[in-house]
Protein backbone atom coordinates (compact mmCIF):
# COMPACT_ATOMS: atom_id res chain seq x y z
CA UNK A 1 0.00 0.00 0.00
CA UNK A 2 1.53 3.44 -1.36
CA UNK A 3 1.34 5.45 2.19
CA UNK A 4 1.74 9.21 2.66
CA UNK A 5 5.00 9.17 4.63
CA UNK A 6 3.30 10.84 7.69
CA UNK A 7 3.57 8.72 10.69
CA UNK A 8 0.91 10.34 13.25
CA UNK A 9 -2.16 12.64 12.32
CA UNK A 10 -2.13 15.32 15.09
CA UNK A 11 -2.42 18.69 13.40
CA UNK A 12 -4.02 19.34 9.66
CA UNK A 13 -0.71 21.77 8.92
CA UNK A 14 1.01 18.39 9.10
CA UNK A 15 -0.43 17.74 5.11
CA UNK A 16 0.57 19.07 2.18
CA UNK A 17 -2.01 19.76 -0.23
CA UNK A 18 -1.05 16.35 -2.33
CA UNK A 19 -1.02 14.96 1.03
CA UNK A 20 -4.87 15.92 1.54
CA UNK A 21 -5.73 15.20 -2.46
CA UNK A 22 -4.75 11.80 -1.99
CA UNK A 23 -6.64 11.30 0.81
CA UNK A 24 -9.27 12.49 -1.31
CA UNK A 25 -9.07 10.26 -3.78
CA UNK A 26 -8.63 7.14 -1.52
CA UNK A 27 -11.75 8.03 0.02
CA UNK A 28 -13.41 8.07 -3.63
CA UNK A 29 -12.31 4.60 -3.92
CA UNK A 30 -14.14 3.59 -0.46
CA UNK A 31 -16.85 5.65 -1.91
CA UNK A 32 -17.37 2.98 -4.52
CA UNK A 33 -16.49 -0.50 -2.40
CA UNK A 34 -15.62 0.44 1.27
CA UNK A 35 -14.63 -2.89 2.32
CA UNK A 36 -10.81 -3.68 2.49
CA UNK A 37 -8.48 -5.98 4.91
CA UNK A 38 -5.47 -3.99 4.53
CA UNK A 39 -5.64 -3.57 8.55
CA UNK A 40 -5.92 -7.45 8.69
CA UNK A 41 -4.25 -8.26 11.84
CA UNK A 42 -3.94 -4.86 13.07
CA UNK A 43 -4.99 -3.44 16.27
CA UNK A 44 -7.13 0.03 16.61
CA UNK A 45 -7.80 0.97 19.80
CA UNK A 46 -10.24 4.52 20.93
CA UNK A 47 -8.83 6.51 23.71
CA UNK A 48 -11.62 9.20 23.56
CA UNK A 49 -11.35 11.49 27.24
CA UNK A 50 -14.07 14.32 25.86
CA UNK A 51 -17.79 13.29 24.95
CA UNK A 52 -18.18 12.00 20.93
CA UNK A 53 -20.33 10.31 18.56
CA UNK A 54 -19.62 11.08 15.45
CA UNK A 55 -16.01 10.92 15.55
CA UNK A 56 -15.47 7.69 17.72
CA UNK A 57 -17.96 5.68 15.83
CA UNK A 58 -16.95 6.68 12.69
CA UNK A 59 -13.05 6.05 13.27
CA UNK A 60 -14.46 2.72 14.87
CA UNK A 61 -16.23 1.63 11.74
CA UNK A 62 -13.62 2.76 9.45
CA UNK A 63 -11.09 0.57 11.41
CA UNK A 64 -13.51 -2.50 10.76
CA UNK A 65 -14.54 -2.01 7.17
CA UNK A 66 -10.66 -2.47 6.64
CA UNK A 67 -10.63 -5.43 8.64
CA UNK A 68 -9.22 -4.26 12.07
CA UNK A 69 -10.07 -5.55 15.78
CA UNK A 70 -11.18 -2.22 17.58
CA UNK A 71 -11.14 -1.91 21.60
CA UNK A 72 -12.39 1.79 22.82
CA UNK A 73 -11.68 1.90 26.18
CA UNK A 74 -14.47 3.14 28.28
CA UNK A 75 -12.70 6.61 30.16
CA UNK A 76 -16.10 6.67 32.39
CA UNK A 77 -15.15 3.12 33.85
CA UNK A 78 -11.32 3.46 32.85
CA UNK A 79 -8.64 3.70 35.44
CA UNK A 80 -8.07 7.09 34.69
CA UNK A 81 -10.42 7.99 37.35
CA UNK A 82 -7.87 6.58 39.67
CA UNK A 83 -5.73 9.30 38.75
CA UNK A 84 -3.75 7.54 35.89
CA UNK A 85 -1.95 9.85 33.65
CA UNK A 86 -2.77 10.25 29.82
CA UNK A 87 0.87 9.26 29.18
CA UNK A 88 0.43 5.76 31.46
CA UNK A 89 -2.90 4.81 29.91
CA UNK A 90 -1.39 5.28 26.26
CA UNK A 91 1.85 3.18 27.18
CA UNK A 92 -0.09 0.74 29.22
CA UNK A 93 -2.53 0.04 25.70
CA UNK A 94 0.07 0.03 23.77
CA UNK A 95 2.43 -2.47 25.76
CA UNK A 96 -0.86 -5.02 24.52
CA UNK A 97 0.56 -4.44 21.18
CA UNK A 98 -1.31 -1.79 19.24
CA UNK A 99 -0.61 0.10 15.61
CA UNK A 100 -3.19 3.06 16.04
CA UNK A 101 -4.38 4.70 18.72
CA UNK A 102 -6.63 7.23 18.01
CA UNK A 103 -7.40 9.87 21.02
CA UNK A 104 -9.39 12.41 21.34
CA UNK A 105 -8.38 14.63 24.78
CA UNK A 106 -8.85 18.07 26.45
CA UNK A 107 -5.61 19.04 27.34
CA UNK A 108 -3.79 21.20 24.41
CA UNK A 109 -1.03 19.51 22.96
CA UNK A 110 -1.07 16.36 25.00
CA UNK A 111 -2.13 14.33 21.80
CA UNK A 112 0.80 16.18 19.36
CA UNK A 113 3.17 15.55 22.74
CA UNK A 114 2.80 11.80 22.67
CA UNK A 115 2.46 11.37 18.79
CA UNK A 116 6.47 13.09 18.28
CA UNK A 117 7.69 10.70 20.83
CA UNK A 118 9.38 7.92 18.94
CA UNK A 119 6.15 5.13 19.60
CA UNK A 120 5.94 1.86 17.60
CA UNK A 121 2.46 2.56 16.47
CA UNK A 122 0.56 5.58 15.09
CA UNK A 123 -1.10 8.09 16.91
CA UNK A 124 -4.75 9.74 15.10
CA UNK A 125 -5.88 12.96 16.87
CA UNK A 126 -9.75 12.74 17.43
CA UNK A 127 -9.76 16.20 18.25
CA UNK A 128 -7.47 18.12 20.51
CA UNK A 129 -9.11 20.70 23.20
CA UNK A 130 -10.06 24.01 21.49
CA UNK A 131 -6.77 23.36 18.51
CA UNK A 132 -7.33 21.12 15.97
CA UNK A 133 -9.42 18.32 14.52
CA UNK A 134 -7.61 16.98 11.14
CA UNK A 135 -10.22 14.54 10.18
CA UNK A 136 -12.88 16.50 10.72
CA UNK A 137 -11.56 19.52 8.58
CA UNK A 138 -10.69 16.43 5.63
CA UNK A 139 -14.09 15.39 5.92
CA UNK A 140 -15.56 18.61 5.40
CA UNK A 141 -13.58 19.86 3.05
CA UNK A 142 -14.08 16.68 1.18
CA UNK A 143 -17.93 17.16 1.16
CA UNK A 144 -17.22 20.61 -0.55
CA UNK A 145 -15.21 19.23 -3.12
CA UNK A 146 -17.56 16.39 -4.16
CA UNK A 147 -20.18 19.16 -4.77
CA UNK A 148 -18.74 21.69 -6.36
CA UNK A 149 -15.26 19.68 -8.06
CA UNK A 150 -12.90 21.79 -6.46
CA UNK A 151 -11.95 24.09 -3.84
CA UNK A 152 -10.35 26.61 -5.38
CA UNK A 153 -12.37 30.19 -5.35
CA UNK A 154 -15.11 28.87 -3.04
CA UNK A 155 -16.89 31.59 -0.56
CA UNK A 156 -17.01 29.70 2.67
CA UNK A 157 -18.88 31.35 5.82
CA UNK A 158 -17.91 29.65 8.95
CA UNK A 159 -20.32 31.04 11.97
CA UNK A 160 -20.38 30.22 15.21
CA UNK A 161 -17.90 29.88 18.46
CA UNK A 162 -14.61 30.24 16.18
CA UNK A 163 -12.64 31.37 19.48
CA UNK A 164 -13.13 27.62 21.00
CA UNK A 165 -13.71 25.81 18.08
CA UNK A 166 -11.07 23.50 17.05
CA UNK A 167 -13.28 22.28 13.63
CA UNK A 168 -12.96 26.26 12.42
CA UNK A 169 -8.91 25.88 13.11
CA UNK A 170 -8.60 23.26 10.96
CA UNK A 171 -11.04 24.16 8.89
CA UNK A 172 -9.30 27.51 8.05
CA UNK A 173 -5.29 25.88 8.12
CA UNK A 174 -6.82 23.89 5.38
CA UNK A 175 -8.86 26.05 3.32
CA UNK A 176 -6.66 28.78 2.75
CA UNK A 177 -4.14 26.76 1.15
CA UNK A 178 -6.89 25.72 -1.42
CA UNK A 179 -7.95 29.26 -2.84
CA UNK A 180 -10.51 29.35 -0.55
CA UNK A 181 -12.04 32.76 0.24
CA UNK A 182 -12.95 32.57 3.87
CA UNK A 183 -15.24 34.78 6.19
CA UNK A 184 -15.67 34.13 9.76
CA UNK A 185 -18.77 35.14 12.00
CA UNK A 186 -19.51 35.21 15.17
CA UNK A 187 -20.20 37.77 18.10
CA UNK A 188 -17.25 39.70 18.27
CA UNK A 189 -16.60 37.88 21.80
CA UNK A 190 -16.51 34.91 19.98
CA UNK A 191 -14.08 35.73 17.17
CA UNK A 192 -10.30 35.29 17.66
CA UNK A 193 -8.09 38.20 19.02
CA UNK A 194 -7.45 40.74 16.89
CA UNK A 195 -3.92 40.30 17.46
CA UNK A 196 -4.19 36.54 16.18
CA UNK A 197 -6.23 37.98 12.94
CA UNK A 198 -5.36 37.19 9.42
CA UNK A 199 -5.01 39.80 6.35
CA UNK A 200 -6.44 36.77 3.74
CA UNK A 201 -9.53 36.22 6.20
CA UNK A 202 -12.67 38.60 6.79
CA UNK A 203 -13.91 38.74 10.13
CA UNK A 204 -17.49 39.80 10.92
CA UNK A 205 -20.14 40.20 13.53
CA UNK A 206 -23.00 40.45 10.50
CA UNK A 207 -24.39 37.01 9.06
CA UNK A 208 -26.94 38.52 6.98
CA UNK A 209 -24.74 40.44 5.14
CA UNK A 210 -22.06 37.60 4.56
CA UNK A 211 -24.82 34.84 3.28
CA UNK A 212 -24.69 36.89 -0.27
CA UNK A 213 -22.19 35.40 -2.41
CA UNK A 214 -22.02 32.40 -0.27
CA UNK A 215 -20.90 29.18 -1.32
CA UNK A 216 -20.63 27.30 1.62
CA UNK A 217 -22.16 28.27 5.07
CA UNK A 218 -20.50 26.16 8.37
CA UNK A 219 -22.38 26.93 11.41
CA UNK A 220 -20.55 25.86 14.47
CA UNK A 221 -22.06 25.17 18.49
CA UNK A 222 -21.46 27.57 20.98
CA UNK A 223 -18.80 25.30 22.70
CA UNK A 224 -20.02 26.57 26.44
CA UNK A 225 -18.26 23.79 28.29
CA UNK A 226 -14.79 25.53 26.98
CA UNK A 227 -16.10 29.01 28.52
CA UNK A 228 -13.51 30.27 31.37
CA UNK A 229 -15.70 31.12 34.79
CA UNK A 230 -15.91 34.92 33.58
CA UNK A 231 -16.88 34.54 29.38
CA UNK A 232 -20.51 35.51 29.46
CA UNK A 233 -22.69 35.39 26.20
CA UNK A 234 -26.24 36.07 25.65
CA UNK A 235 -27.76 33.09 23.99
CA UNK A 236 -30.97 35.14 23.37
CA UNK A 237 -29.25 37.44 21.79
CA UNK A 238 -26.84 34.80 19.95
CA UNK A 239 -30.06 32.91 18.85
CA UNK A 240 -31.13 36.30 17.30
CA UNK A 241 -28.25 37.21 15.30
CA UNK A 242 -26.33 34.59 14.04
CA UNK A 243 -28.77 31.65 14.36
CA UNK A 244 -28.95 30.23 10.44
CA UNK A 245 -32.57 30.19 10.14
CA UNK A 246 -34.90 29.60 6.79
CA UNK A 247 -34.92 33.23 6.15
CA UNK A 248 -31.51 34.05 6.15
CA UNK A 249 -30.69 30.17 4.12
CA UNK A 250 -32.92 31.67 1.50
CA UNK A 251 -30.47 34.03 1.12
CA UNK A 252 -27.73 31.86 -0.49
CA UNK A 253 -28.03 30.36 -3.83
CA UNK A 254 -29.93 26.96 -4.86
CA UNK A 255 -26.62 25.37 -5.49
CA UNK A 256 -24.56 26.67 -2.10
CA UNK A 257 -24.56 23.89 0.86
CA UNK A 258 -25.06 24.39 4.45
CA UNK A 259 -22.75 22.60 6.90
CA UNK A 260 -22.42 21.56 10.38
CA UNK A 261 -19.88 19.33 12.27
CA UNK A 262 -22.30 18.41 14.91
CA UNK A 263 -23.68 17.82 17.44
CA UNK A 264 -26.43 19.85 16.38
CA UNK A 265 -28.71 22.56 19.28
CA UNK A 266 -31.43 23.16 17.06
CA UNK A 267 -32.83 26.66 17.18
CA UNK A 268 -29.22 28.27 18.94
CA UNK A 269 -27.19 28.47 15.91
CA UNK A 270 -29.25 26.36 13.20
CA UNK A 271 -33.08 26.23 13.32
CA UNK A 272 -34.63 22.25 12.53
CA UNK A 273 -35.96 23.11 8.68
CA UNK A 274 -32.71 24.32 7.80
CA UNK A 275 -30.73 20.61 8.79
CA UNK A 276 -33.79 19.74 6.87
CA UNK A 277 -33.09 21.82 3.71
CA UNK A 278 -31.80 20.73 0.54
CA UNK A 279 -29.05 22.50 0.75
CA UNK A 280 -27.93 20.84 3.67
CA UNK A 281 -24.94 18.32 3.71
CA UNK A 282 -25.26 17.63 7.31
CA UNK A 283 -25.82 13.89 7.23
CA UNK A 284 -23.46 13.47 4.46
CA UNK A 285 -20.91 15.03 6.33
CA UNK A 286 -21.67 12.12 8.71
CA UNK A 287 -21.34 9.38 5.64
CA UNK A 288 -18.32 11.16 4.25
CA UNK A 289 -16.63 11.19 7.68
CA UNK A 290 -16.16 7.20 7.22
CA UNK A 291 -14.88 7.51 3.72
CA UNK A 292 -12.16 9.78 5.39
CA UNK A 293 -11.79 7.73 8.56
CA UNK A 294 -11.01 4.65 6.22
CA UNK A 295 -8.51 7.00 3.97
CA UNK A 296 -6.49 8.12 7.07
CA UNK A 297 -6.32 4.73 8.56
CA UNK A 298 -5.04 3.58 5.09
CA UNK A 299 -2.69 6.42 3.86
CA UNK A 300 -1.10 7.32 7.65
CA UNK A 301 1.06 4.90 9.50
N1 LIG B 1 -17.98 17.53 17.18
C1 LIG B 1 -17.13 18.68 16.97
C2 LIG B 1 -15.92 18.61 17.87
O1 LIG B 1 -15.66 17.60 18.47
C3 LIG B 1 -17.85 19.97 17.09
C4 LIG B 1 -18.49 20.28 18.42
O2 LIG B 1 -18.32 19.55 19.40
O3 LIG B 1 -19.18 21.28 18.47
O4 LIG B 1 -15.17 19.57 17.95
Amino acid sequence: MQMIGIKNLYDIKQLTKQNILDIFAKADEYNINRHSNILNNKIVANLFFENSTRTLASFEIAAKNLGANVITLNIATSSVNKGETLQDTVDNIAAMGVDYIIIRHGVAGAIADIAKQNNNYSIISGGDCANQHPSQALLDAYTMQKHFGSLQGLNVVICGDILHSRVAKSNIDLLKNFGVNLTLVAPEVLLPPVQAREDIIKYTTHLDDALFGADVVMCLRVQKERFSDDFTLSIEDYKAKFCLNKARANIISANSIIMHPGPVNRGVEIDSDVIEDKKSKIIEQVSNGVLIRQAILSLVG
